[in-house]
């Protein structure tokens, strides 16, 4: 039996009240990001293998990465609890009820890196621990630091979980079948961790008292690293408009039939996967993927009758996204007549985007500069758990760190340790701020 997720653990429960235990002239913590590039290294160790991190969520790595987190801040006066989704909350009780929430997730993609998402919680933890010494352990407002549960989606495909059922934007009733590479099913394998999917509902009561919420994390792309630049302020998460688009022509004999009466399906999507690419470029953050191809009947000696492709566009302007997808229907219509062909759309999902907060955009621009000069902005393509925690109304930015060569997802994701220490400080100082803003 795995540990109980979901039962109100309360570890002052066991230990007595976590103040009672903190000795202020033993503990000394002042904010070391050293230490937190060793802890990283060392839940590396513990939970990759050859092919890399295997981190993922709901698994016995997953569950191992959690017990090794907790017995980092054994010796901080924190309280812990699980809520109903299994997301992880760490809190260091200040004067005011008011809590500032800093939080990323400990789960990893199968063979993933040693960053993606465990920078983020042990740079919290860094910030935990600098609170707690400097305010001898009761800091003017709540610290809180959570580790949502299943950021990646890696297993089941349903990404943001555990960050969605604190928005209450999560959509479980439809996610609890969903099943795995092995027939797994999601609401059994949430079970198993002690997360009783009806009562998902539940996780939205920590949104109670949160007035703000931080997230470091790593670029995940290239721009930094081409830039010079360690640091950026994350402006919002780019909204996502993500269709079926499927061109219907003539099969036909590749042999006997003619030139021009050919109603090729490849041929009108071929037409419209050059021209997303222009469409994009007129918008300078805007991307625009076609990233699956599949033609029918798919023999040598016919001609394509129908072609299924899809479609991937983002930008952080709703404006900008509604405008670039019309321009790709207009274009689709015309390659589909040029070809002889009918093309058909369908919605496979959607997401509106979500711009951060501007005042902790301008806090985290300001901390940027202090720690390495130079700052940048700019908007995240993949979503965070960050979004969801915006979308719940509750004031959120981010911080990327550069990442070497752009990649991620994968064992030679990495950044240098110098931009590690420059992110880890210049989210303590974005913390700081930030506590003196909400209190
Ligand atoms: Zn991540």
């Amino acid at each position: 039996m795995l540990k109980a997720y979901g039962a109100d653990v309360k570890l002052q429960d066991a230990m007595g009240s976590p103040r009672d235990r903190y000795d202020i002239t033993t503990n000394k913590m002042p904010l070391n990001p050293q230490r937190a590039i060793a802890e990283l290294k060392e839940l590396h160790a513990l939970t990759s293998d050859e092919n890399g991190a295997q981190r993922v969520a709901w698994t016995d790595t997953w569950i191992k990465a959690r017990d090794w987190f907790r017995t980092k801040w054994q010796d901080l006066p924190v309280e812990q609890h699980y809520d109903a989704a299994g997301n992880n909350y760490i809190t260091l009780k200040g004067e005011s009820e008011k809590a500032l929430l800093l939080g990323s997730h400990l789960d990893s993609v199968p063979n993933g890196g040693w960053l993606d998402g465990s920078l983020g919680m042990l740079a919290g933890l860094e910030i935990l621990r600098r609170f707690t010494e400097e305010y001898n352990g009761r800091p003017p407002i709540t610290i809180r630091l959570v580790d949502w549960a299943d950021e990646e989606g890696a297993r089941f495909g349903r990404s943001l979980l555990g960050s969605s059922a604190f928005a209450g934007t999560h959509s479980i009733a439809a996610d609890r079948v969903r099943t795995d590479r092995d027939g797994a099913r999601l609401e059994d394998a949430l079970r198993r961790c002690g997360v009783e999917i009806d009562r998902f509902p539940e996780a939205e009561r920590e949104r109670q008292n949160a007035a703000a919420y931080l997230e470091l994390h790593i670029e995940q792309g290239p721009v930094l690293e081409r830039l010079h630049l360690p640091l950026a302020v994350v402006l919002g998460t780019k909204g996502v408009e993500r269709h079926a688009v499927t061109f219907h022509g003539q099969e036909a004999h590749s042999g006997s039939t003619p030139m021009n009466v050919r109603r090729d399906a490849l041929a009108a999507a071929a037409k419209l996967a050059l021209e997303i690419r222009p469409i994009a470029k007129k918008y300078s953050d805007a991307v625009s993927t076609m990233g699956s191809l599949k033609t029918f009947p798919g023999i040598v000696t016919a001609v394509v009758g129908r072609c299924e492709t899809t479609l991937d566009q983002r930008d952080l302007d709703a404006s900008v996204l509604a405008a670039m997808n019309q321009e790709a229907r207009d274009a689709s219509l015309r390659f589909a007549q040029e070809e002889g062909c009918t093309v058909e759309w369908s919605r496979i999902w959607s997401i509106e985007p979500v711009p951060f907060h501007p005042t902790l955009v301008q806090f985290c621009q300001k901390a940027i500069e202090e720690t390495a000069g130079t700052s940048h902005s700019l908007p995240s393509g993949p979503l965070h758990d960050a979004a969801e925690v915006s979308r719940a109304g509750i004031p959120s930015v981010m911080m990327f760190v550069q990442s070497l060569g752009g990649i991620s997802h994968n064992k030679i994701e990495d950044t240098r340790e110098e931009h590690l220490a420059f992110a880890i400080t210049a989210l303590d100082k974005l913390a700081t701020k930030t506590a003196q803003w909400i209190v």
